[in-house]
Order: structure tokens, then C-alpha cells, then sequence
């Protein structure tokens, strides 16, 4: 079962969309962003809702929640990328920081969580997104969000959340609670401060193991008569030594605060589609479709499409080999952080999240 509690190494993506009945991208989608077209952006729900909104210039929200747990991370990028894409087409991003979840579900302080979010809103602002055009707010502190849960509370019962979750009699009850707060957190655009219902467009971009919520949240808008939320899923970037990218194992992946000396020794032993001589790859080519460092050019650092096409055919070919392909990750990734570092704008994160804690 995929919950968004418990991701699996290993995810069959085209089963998982068949199975809970995901649609894949259309030709027209792969024009808007490099995600949608490099199949990172893999399936949605009702997306088309909101490409038929960006091409008639109306009004939709956008909501991404952030789970404050760990140091931010190459994978984390991606749903800010999407965001900062979304702010050109529209002023209604929420942002909840949902320290609630992590409280019940991941055992950390709220006090915590605060200091993670400061660290990521400061890492959401060299990445370029505009936060004072974005709503941020913690789920602990919106007393909103929080009503509406307790109101949307009364359409969904134990069996539904079971049977989605697969929740066992020792989940406390806050956890159990938590998804009804994501919920909210996704419907609240619907509802004005009185309650009462405004429908809207709302997207969610989300990683596939996100669905459980998805289904769960447009069956409780269909309950209320409100627009079900529409969503995309991406999936997700592997680690560096070929397993799940974790932020508890810091050689997986490469956090944005890391140093040019980690980032070496981590891209230096990422697991490659190399051969194993030098003579071989010359002869048989590499395998760039099971290489983690090309899964970060095709992720993140080459957005043209010709010059990562070259890339791929020289791998595919024999003509390139790994050491030079790490070389150029490698001065890649540390022009890129070392740029960062100098956009991250604490001061700014600081105010925002303080504004949040009131
Ligand atoms: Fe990966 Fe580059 Fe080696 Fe090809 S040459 S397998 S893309 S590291």
C-alpha cells in the first residue's frame, strides 16, 4: 500500500496510475514545463481544468504543503520549481507549513518545525519563488483551516480513512486526525471565512505517494458539492547510491546547504550506468536511463533540451565517459548552490514564519 507515510524503494508508476485510475499527461500539458515533458510530471487528475484556466487567464489556487522534516534536498526543489512556474498565471498559492502532521505523525516539536520552515522559506526564496505573493501559514496556528477540518471532519468515518491509510489500532489520534487537516489545507481556498462555500479550480502538485490524500480530499469536496481538487504527480528523484532519496541519509542525496567538498565526494560515488572498464564503455556505451547523475541533469541542471539530448546520445554511444560527466554535475550543482547561498534571505524567512506563529 502507498501512503505518504511509508514510500517504497521501488514504485511500479504505470500500475499505481492504473490502479486508482490517474491519467497521463497529454501532448499539450508537455508544452507548458520541462517536468511535464520529460515524463518527471508523469499523470493528474483534472489538470485540464487548470491548463483551460491558464489559457483563458482565470482564476485558480494553487496549494503545496510543507512537511517540515529534515534539511531541504535536490528532491525538495522540484515542487518549488512548480510553484515559482504557477506564480506567473496566478496570485492564490498557499503554502500550509504542517507542523500538526509532524507533531502527530513524525514525533517533531512545533518549536522545531519552526526552525525547519525558516530554513526552508529561506531556501523557497533563492530558488526564486516571490513568498510575499504566497500565502504561508502554519496548520497549527489557522484557526480556519482548523474548523473547517473539524467541519469536513463529519463527512469521512474510519473505515474510509483505514481502508486508504491502512491506519492500525496503535495510530494516535492526532495521525489518525491529520489527514482531515490536509484536507482542509487543500479545500479551504472553497470556503470564505464564514464558511461559506466560493468552488474554485485548486491544484495540487504532489509526488504519487501524496494520492491517498487526493482521493480522499476530492471525495469529501464531491460530499460537500464543492470542485474535487485537481493534482499532478511527479515521481520521485532517486537517491544518489541508486535507492530512495532520504533526508535521515545524507548520502543519498545532496542537500541545498551542502559545501562544494560533499557535494564532490557525494557525486563522486553516486551510483552511474556506467560500464565497468573504460574499454567496455567505449564499446557498449552507457546506460544513462539507470544513471542518478543524468537523472539530475534531466531533473535539474540541463533545461535545454538539445543540450541533454547530446548528452544521452554521447553516453549511449561510448563517446563520453563518467569521471568527465561527474566533472560537469559536479560544477554544475556547486555553481548552483554557491548562487543559492547567496539568495537565501533568513531575515525575510524569519518575519514570514513569525508572522505565521503570531
Ligand atoms: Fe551517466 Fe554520464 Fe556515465 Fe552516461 S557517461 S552513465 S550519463 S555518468
Amino acid at each position: 500500500m502507498l501512503t505518504p507515510w511509508d514510500v517504497p524503494e521501488i514504485i511500479d508508476y504505470k500500475k499505481t496510475m492504473e490502479q486508482f485510475g490517474i491519467k497521463e499527461i497529454t501532448d499539450e500539458m508537455k508544452d507548458l514545463h520541462h517536468f511535464f515533458r520529460r515524463n518527471i510530471i508523469l499523470g493528474h487528475r483534472d489538470f485540464d481544468k487548470v491548463l483551460e484556466a491558464i489559457k483563458n487567464k482565470n482564476d485558480f489556487a494553487v496549494v503545496s504543503g510543507m512537511m517540515p522534516s529534515g534539511k531541504m534536498h535536490f528532491g525538495h526543489k522540484m515542487v518549488v520549481d512548480m510553484l515559482k512556474f504557477y506564480q506567473k498565471y496566478t496570485d492564490e498559492i498557499y503554502i500550509p507549513i504542517a507542523d500538526l502532521e509532524a507533531y502527530w505523525a513524525r514525533n517533531i516539536s512545533f518549536e522545531k518545525a519552526k526552525d525547519i520552515a525558516i530554513d526552508y522559506i529561506a531556501n523557497y526564496i533563492a530558488l526564486g519563488l516571490d513568498v510575499e505573493r504566497v500565502n504561508i501559514y502554519l496548520q497549527s496556528k489557522n484557526w480556519k483551516v482548523k474548523d473547517l477540518a473539524l467541519i469536513l471532519a463529519k463527512k469521512t468515518n474510519w473505515n474510509e480513512l483505514k481502508s486508504i491509510y491502512g491506519f492500525g489500532g496503535d495510530t494516535n489520534i492526532g495521525h489518525l486526525f491529520a489527514p482531515i487537516v490536509q484536507v482542509a489545507d487543500i479545500l479551504q481556498a472553497q470556503f470564505d471565512n464564514n464558511f461559506e462555500k466560493i468552488p474554485k479550480i485548486t491544484l495540487v502538485p504532489v509526488g504519487l505517494d501524496q494520492d491517498p490524500h487526493i482521493r480522499l480530499t476530492r471525495d469529501i469536496a464531491n460530499r460537500f458539492k464543492i470542485t474535487p481538487p485537481s493534482a499532478t504527480y511527479h515521481r520521485f528523484m532517486r537517491g544518489l547510491l541508486g535507492g530512495k532519496m532520504s533526508s535521515s541519509k545524507p548520502e543519498t542525496a545532496i542537500f541545498l546547504s551542502d559545501d562544494n567538498e560533499t557535494v564532490k565526494k557525494k557525486i563522486f560515488s553516486a551510483k552511474t550506468g556506467g560500464r565497468e572498464s573504460l574499454e567496455e564503455q567505449r564499446k557498449f556505451g552507457g546506460r544513462p536511463e539507470e544513471c542518478i547523475v543524468y537523472e539530475l541533469f534531466l531533473y535539474h541542471l540541463i533545461l535545454d533540451d538539445e543540450e541533454l539530448k547530446n548528452i544521452y546520445e554521447k553516453c549511449k554511444s561510448g563517446e563520453l565517459m563518467c569521471k568527465e560527466c561527474k566533472k560537469m554535475a559536479y560544477n554544475l550543482i556547486t555553481e548552483f548552490l554557491n548562487d543559492l547561498k547567496e539568495k537565501r534571505d533568513i531575515e525575510l524567512a524569519k518575519k514570514i514564519v513569525e508572522k505565521c506563529w503570531g
